[in-house]
C-alpha cells in the first residue's frame, strides 16, 4: 500500500477515533442529564402523592385522591399493598405492577422497564419507594411512579443519529483532506525517485532534483542531501574516470617506448647502449610512477605504514637542503630562512618525501637566476614549515587543483618531459601531511613569490600512533 494510502487512512482513524471518544462522551452524559431529569420529576410526584396516602388502625392502607390530578402530565403511579394487590393507580387499564422486580426492594429505586401492554411495549422509568410506617419501620406496601422514556428515547437517537453522520463526514473530510495534502507533500518524493531512476537508466550524475519548497522542511533538506550526495558521487566518478585516463596516458608513453627500442635491437639484431639506457631510464619513470600511486592509494585510505618517532625538524630540513643544492646545481641559489628548534611526532623518511617534492617543484619551476628560500618555525602549538620560489607563480586558476592526482598546470604539462612529473607529488605531500595530522597551503600571485607553508602539530613528550591518530 501507498505511503499517500497509508498516511489518508491514519487520518481517517485517528479523526474516527477522537470522534468515537468524543462521541461515547457527549451521548453519555445527555442521557445521563436527560435520565437525571426523568428521575427528579419522578421523584417530586412521589412526593407530592406521598400526604395523600396513610394507614388506618387497621393497618389497612387508605388514600385521599387530592394531588393526584395535580400530578405532572403522563406520569402513572400505583400503590401496593403488602399482599401484592394494587391499592390505587391513576391507570386502572393497568393491573400489573409497573415494575415487578423493584416491588420487594426495601429502598427507593429507580429502573427501566419495558412493560407489554395491549397497544405493546412501552419503555419506562419507574421510581419504587416502599411504603414504611411506625417506629418498627413496618413495610405496608411500596408506591410506584412511572413516566414514559419515549422522549427520552427519541433524544438519544437523534443524538445518535447526528454524531453518526457528523462522524462519518468528519472522516470522509479528514481521508480526503489527507490524501490531498499528502499528495503535494509527496510530490517531491516522486520527483526523487523520478530522478534516481533516469540517473540509473541513463548513467547520468549529472542530473539535480528540482525543488521549489520551503529548503529548510523535511523534504527540502532530504532533497537538498540528496543533490549534495549526487553532488559528491559525480565528483568522485568523474575523478576516478580522469585517474584512470591519466594513468593510461602516463603509461602509454614509457611503454612506447620501450617497445620502439625493442622493436629497433631486434631488427638489428644486437644489444644497443643507447636503447638499453632509453628502455632503462623509462622502466624507472614506471616503476617511480607506479610506486608513487601505490603510496598514495595507502595514503588516501590512511593505511599508509608511518614508524612515528620524534624527529627533528631542523636537522631533517638541513638534510635535505643539502640534497637539494645538488639538483639546484648553478642554476639557482638555495637560501636558508629563519630556522627553529623544532620537534614533530612523524615519519622521518615520508617527512623529508614531503620537503623533497616541495623543493623539487620550486627548483623545477623556477627560472635560472631564481631563488628557493626555506624556512621553519614554530607558531603556538604548531611548527610551521615553508619553501618559496621566485618562479612564474602558479596561476589562480590552478591554485585549488594542484593537490589533486595527476593535476599539471599547463605550463608544467606543455614542458619538454623532463622525466619527473606526474602531477603527484603535492598529492603526496597533502596526503603524508593529512597522515600527520598537518596542513599544507600554498599561496601564489602573479608577479609574487610562491609559498608552500606546511604546518604539523609540535610534539609532546613521547610520540605514539594515539598522539598522531588524535
Ligand atoms: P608535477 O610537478 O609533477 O607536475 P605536482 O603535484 O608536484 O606535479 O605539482 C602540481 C602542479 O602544481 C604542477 O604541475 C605545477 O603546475 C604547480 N606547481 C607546483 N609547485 C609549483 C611551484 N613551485 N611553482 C609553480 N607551479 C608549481
Amino acid at each position: 500500500m501507498s505511503l499517500r494510502a497509508r498516511l489518508a487512512i491514519l487520518y481517517t482513524t485517528i479523526v474516527g477515533g477522537i470522534l468515537l471518544l468524543f462521541g461515547v462522551a457527549v451521548y453519555g452524559a445527555v442521557s445521563f442529564s436527560l435520565t437525571e431529569q426523568v428521575d427528579n420529576i419522578l421523584a417530586r410526584s412521589v412526593d407530592e402523592i406521598w400526604p395523600d396516602i396513610y394507614v388506618d388502625q387497621d393497618g389497612n392502607l387508605g388514600f385521599t385522591p387530592s394531588s393526584a390530578q395535580e400530578l405532572a402530565p403522563g406520569i402513572l403511579f400505583q400503590v401496593w399493598g403488602r399482599d401484592k394487590s394494587l391499592k390505587f393507580t391513576n391507570l386502572p387499564q393497568i393491573e400489573i405492577p409497573l415494575d415487578p422486580g423493584g416491588l420487594g426492594s426495601s429502598q427507593p429505586v429507580f429502573r427501566d422497564v419495558n412493560l407489554r401492554t395491549a397497544v405493546g411495549t412501552v419503555h419506562l422509568r419507574v421510581l419504587t419507594v416502599p411504603l414504611v410506617v411506625g417506629e418498627s419501620e413496618r413495610t405496608v406496601g411500596a408506591m410506584q411512579a412511572a413516566t414514559s422514556m419515549a422522549v427520552v428515547d427519541a433524544t438519544q437517537r437523534a443524538l445518535l443519529g447526528v454524531l453518526l453522520v457528523g462522524a462519518i463526514i468528519a472522516m470522509v473530510v479528514a481521508g480526503l483532506a489527507g490524501w490531498i495534502s499528502t499528495r503535494q507533500a509527496l510530490a517531491p518524493l516522486g520527483d526523487v525517485t523520478r530522478v534516481a531512476l533516469q540517473i540509473t537508466r541513463a548513467d547520468d550524475l549529472s542530473r539535480r532534483i528540482p525543488y521549489s519548497g520551503p529548503p529548510d522542511d523535511e523534504v527540502g533538506q532530504l532533497i537538498t542531501a540528496f543533490n549534495q550526495t549526487l553532488g559528491r558521487l559525480e565528483s568522485l566518478f568523474n575523478t576516478q574516470r580522469r585517474f584512470l585516463a591519466d594513468v593510461g596516458h602516463e603509461l602509454r608513453t614509457p611503454l612506447t617506448v620501450i617497445r620502439g627500442n625493442v622493436d629497433l635491437m631486434r631488427r638489428m639484431d644486437c644489444l644497443d647502449d643507447e636503447s638499453m639506457d632509453g628502455i632503462e631510464s623509462e622502466v624507472d619513470r614506471l616503476t617511480r610512477m607506479v610506486g608513487d600511486l601505490l603510496l598514495l592509494a595507502q595514503a588516501e585510505s590512511g593505511k599508509l605504514p608511518l614508524d612515528f618517532r620524534l624527529v627533528e625538524m631542523d636537522t631533517l630540513l638541513l638534510d635535505v637542503m643539502q640534497q637539494m643544492r645538488v639538483l639546484a646545481k648553478d642554476r639557482l641559489t638555495m637560501k636558508l630562512g629563519e630556522i627553529d628548534q623544532v620537534l614533530v611526532c612523524g615519519d622521518y623518511d615520508r617527512l623529508k618525501q614531503v620537503l623533497v617534492n616541495l623543493i623539487a617543484n620550486a627548483i623545477k619551476y623556477t627560472p635560472p637566476g631564481g631563488d628557493v628560500v626555506v624556512g621553519l618555525g614554530k607558531d603556538g602549538h604548531r611548527a610551521r614549515l615553508s619553501v618559496s620560489d621566485n618562479g612564474p607563480g602558479i596561476p589562480e586558476e590552478d591554485l585549488p587543483h594542484i593537490f589533486e592526482r595527476f593535476y599539471r598546470g599547463e605550463k608544467a604539462r606543455t614542458r619538454q618531459r623532463d622525466g619527473k612529473g606526474f602531477g603527484l607529488g603535492l598529492s603526496i605531500a597533502y596526503w603524508i601531511v593529512r597522515n600527520h595530522n598537518g596542513t599544507i597551503e600554498a599561496s601564489s600571485h602573479a608577479g609574487e613569490r610562491t609559498t608552500f607553508t606546511i604546518w604539523l602539530p609540535l610534539a609532546q613528550g613521547e610520540c605514539s600512533e594515539e598522539v598522531i591518530q588524535r
